[in-house]
């Protein structure tokens, strides 16, 4: 056949069931599809416009659609693979078929990436929910049917994968919308492509016994015929086979040879009432003997695809079981072409196919509002208007979020972690603000930042799934805590200086166990945040550990007369030094135990330095550096030389000891932030900085900082002075 005589044949199908049909619009999209596709070719060389032909003919056929459905798959192709635009079709044809057009390009651009299990219910939901239009769905299975009929001009990877997708969301797809005929033929095309030997198999032993189930097909469909013409019924009877999916997944899934399939045979007997359906069941019946729990009413109980139809099983000659389904000529066309005859019969009675009828369905679709056919609708209307929309990932796999979601939804859909570190959102490849309300086949991208400030309270009100919004809320909740856990330590730690003993110490792994159970926390976290929230003051907290309190304190005593030098001036001899709890300054004062040791402000000694100590009057012992001045060897000599005495470091130091450097440099702009550079670079605590310009274009900066000994210091200095302009880094002393 020609490209042309394909048309008339086209023209001519529609005629039969559509005379009204707008044959004017339906030659001018077949014009416009001939000219835009002019030059492309199918795989087997033929022109391109045999495919969109090929389409609108299985529509015209097998679903008897109306005009722009004829017209819209005449163009499905153009608006993807050629210049033509939606306006140009709006405009030459109409924004109903521009929008088919566009819908049915929509869902080709889909990608079957994933092939999870789980995706794939999603993906036949979002395919539904995506044509708004059931006509795009009708067109689009079309599409894949004629697809699959020329599969064999693709190459084998292209053949296996559209064959899995046509078995896992096409057939289905054609199941669900009641269209058994084109459902069992995608199913035999994926079945030749994605198991060749298990589908030749059947196919070699159904042609290797036609003859005898032929023969056997013969004879029943001759007596049933008989019977109901004895009975006065008006009924035509049908044989065929089991097609060949059907008698595979038997073959498989029951591990049987073809003999022994079931059902291979099935015989349909199509009347004129529903009342002779149950009058013809009779007949069968008394005719065969039927298998017991074989019978089926699906007229008193209709699938929810709208499939009614009776069905018993029967035995035959020789023991061959065969089925029989029974239903009228309205349920058959239901059966067979699904919503597409449904609509038709429920619309006048007459089986016209004028332009109005999809307005039945349309309306159905749209407005949940009663009608006698909702039953038959509902589950497809449960599918296509649920209160859900479908997204992708940047990477493919599908979304499924309640209708109206936003990308925050999006977000915290995917992780927790991602929705607390959003800090923009792309949709479709452009940034959207966080109340956009996604749509389907949307593609999501979450821009993430480690620095991200964390939700917003206001985000609770955006979100529209109450996962994302209970995700936002615990986070509120956990910040907080450690906010809590923050501030309950600091609060601890200096209720426990008080004491003398280190938190350190407090809680180091020899402690911690006896700790945590005599305060009665699980951990030391749980502890802080319950004195962050007021839960429990660290007063309460320290005084329930005063015996670990206790025995800390005296082993660092025990620890300091082991440190003890043996020579040296005997104790009574010294003035009197104020004891102290604890000893933990990093210090070690000659002959005494546990004395209270400061360091002087005037010179900031640090670990490294070499010190000496100088008994003042009531506040223990003052530590100077050894050039410090009023530390200088001529005051060591005057009448109070008794006061002075030797200290060293111990070997266990504290980590915070204050010293006080000045910086003197040229000054400049960014002087300042180089010089706080280093100090963040170093990690020292900068507890002051001071800085002034003097009249000669030099600064001085005094900074007062916490390092944890020479080693830093040493470091630090080092660096401040490799700061360009730095002339000298010193400690001031005196
Ligand atoms: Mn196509």
């Amino acid at each position: 056949m020609t490209v042309q005589e394909k048309y008339q044949h086209l023209e001519e199908t529609i005629r039969a069931y559509n005379p009204n049909a707008n044959f004017e619009q339906i030659r001018a999209a077949f014009v416009y599809a001939d000219n835009a596709h002019n030059g492309q070719l199918r795989k087997d060389g033929s022109p391109f416009v045999t495919h969109p032909l090929a389409v609108a003919q299985i529509l015209a056929e097998e679903l008897h659609l109306d005009s722009e459905s004829i017209e819209a798959a005449l163009l499905h192709d153009t608006i993807e693979d050629t210049a033509a635009t939606h306006e140009d079709v709006a405009r030459l044809f109409s924004p109903t078929v521009a929008d088919l057009v566009e819908g049915v390009s929509k869902l080709t651009r889909v990608q079957f990436s994933s092939k999870a299990q789980e995706q794939m219910e999603n993906l036949r939901k979002m395919l539904m929910a995506m044509s708004k239009d059931i006509r795009v769905i009708l067109i689009k299975v079309a599409d894949r049917l004629h697809n699959m009929r020329t599969m064999e001009y693709q190459t084998p990877a292209k053949q296996k994968q559209k064959s899995l997708e046509t078995m896992e969301i096409y057939a289905p797809i054609a199941h669900r919308l009641g269209m058994q005929k084109i459902k069992w033929e995608l199913e035999d095309l994926s079945l030749k492509y994605i198991d060749p030997i298990g589908y030749r198999d059947i196919i070699d032993s159904l042609n290797e016994k036609a003859a005898e189930y032929d023969g056997f097909m013969a004879t029943i469909h001759n007596q049933i015929t008989q019977r109901l013409k004895e009975a006065g019924i008006h009924g035509v009877v049908y044989g065929r086979m089991k097609h060949p999916y059907s008698i595979y997944r038997k073959m498989y899934t029951q591990d049987k040879n073809l003999d022994d399939v079931f059902d291979l045979f099935a015989f349909r007997v199509i009347v004129d009432t529903m009342a002779d359906c149950y009058n013809v069941l009779g007949v069968i019946h008394d005719l065969y003997k039927p298998i017991l729990g074989r019978f089926k009413d699906y007229i008193g109980t209709p699938k929810p695809n709208g499939y009614q139809s009776l069905h018993t099983t029967v035995m035959g000659q020789n023991g061959i079981p065969f089925e029989v389904q029974i239903r009228t000529g309205e349920m058959h066309e239901v059966a067979e072409y699904g919503i597409a005859a449904h609509w038709k019969y429920k619309q006048n009675g007459q089986g016209s196919g004028d332009e109005s009828s999809y307005e039945w369905v349309r309306r159905l679709l749209e407005n949940q509002e009663g009608s006698d056919a909702e039953d038959f609708i509902h589950s497809l209307k449960v599918d296509m208007f649920a209160d859900e929309v479908f997204v992708f990932t940047p990477q493919g796999d599908i979304i499924n979020l309640p209708n109206g979601a936003t990308p925050i939804d999006f977000a915290y859909n995917i992780h927790s972690a991602v929705g607390n570190h959003m800090v923009a959102a792309k949709v479709n490849g452009r940034i959207v603000q966080y109340d956009y309300h996604l749509k389907n086949g949307d593609i999501v991208e979450v821009v993430t930042s480690k620095n991200a400030h964390g939700p917003s309270r206001d985000w609770i009100k955006i979100a529209r799934s109450s996962n994302a919004r209970s995700k936002i809320r615990q986070w509120f909740k956990r910040e907080k805590r450690d906010e809590n856990i923050a501030n309950g330590r600091l609060s601890f730690e200096a209720e426990l200086k008080r004491t003398g003993v280190s938190l350190k110490e407090l809680t180091n792994e020899e402690n911690l166990p006896a700790v945590l159970k005599r305060v009665a926390y699980g951990n030391l976290d749980d502890m802080y945040a319950a004195i962050g929230y007021g839960g429990v003051s660290s007063q309460k907290l320290v005084g329930r550990l005063r015996e670990e309190i206790a025995s800390i304190t005296q082993k660092h005593q025990a620890d300091s007369q082991a440190t003890v030098p043996v020579e040296g001036q005997p104790e009574v001899s010294r003035p009197a030094v104020p004891a102290r709890s604890h000893g933990e300054q990093g210090i070690i004062v000659e002959g005494l135990n546990n004395c209270l040791v400061k360091f002087s402000k005037c010179c900031s000694p640090v670990p490294g330095d070499e010190v000496i100590g100088f008994i003042t009057r009531g506040y223990g012992v003052s530590v100077h550096r050894t050039d410090c001045p009023n530390a200088a060897p001529e005051r060591r000599r005057g009448e109070e030389a008794d006061r002075w005495i030797k200290v060293s470091w111990a070997d266990k130091i504290r980590d915070d000891y204050r010293t006080t450097l000045e910086v003197v440099a040229k000054d400049r702009i960014n002087l300042i932030v180089d010089i706080s550079t280093v100090l963040s670079s170093t990690k020292t605590r900068v507890m002051s900085l001071n800085a002034r310009s003097t009249h000669d274009g030099f600064a001085l900066i005094t900074v007062e900082v916490e390092v944890s000994g020479g080693e830093q210091l040493q470091t630090v200095m080092q660096r401040l002075n490799q700061i360009s302009g730095t002339m000298r880094v010193t400690r001031p002393a005196g």
